[in-house]
């Protein structure tokens, strides 16, 4: 589910995977979080669940089996906007997680290497 209209938007989507301090500001995070909350009331996010498909393995799960995943993370400059928020099986969610940048940089600076 790719919004290729927004070729515009697409063209700095590469700019969101560089760290930089206003991403993983705190409060910015944290006002993003507040949005996806309301996100989940709408009618909207709703019929998404009510579709029950998850956004990366593309299987069918009951409505409370499904989480709400950003596509570009928060920290990496991501928005709680309906383009950028999917629904996601909890298994899927996770290693999503487990595949982040940042996990990888940790896994490796505790394995010593
Ligand atoms: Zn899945």
């Amino acid at each position: 589910m790719f919004d290729s209209k927004s070729s515009e938007e697409s063209s700095h989507l590469e700019g969101y995977y560089f760290l930089n301090s206003e991403d993983t500001d705190p409060k910015r995070i944290q006002h993003e979080r507040d949005k996806a909350r309301k996100i989940k009331k709408t009618k909207g996010w709703q019929a998404q669940l009510q579709r029950g498909i998850c956004h990366y393995c593309n299987q069918k799960f009951s409505s409370s089996e499904l989480t709400m995943d950003h596509v570009v993370p928060l920290a990496r400059g991501g928005q709680s906007k309906p383009s950028n928020l999917v629904t996601a099986c909890r298994a899927c969610n996770q290693e999503k997680k487990l595949h982040t940048p940042v996990d990888q940089i940790l896994r490796r600076l505790k394995n010593g290497g």
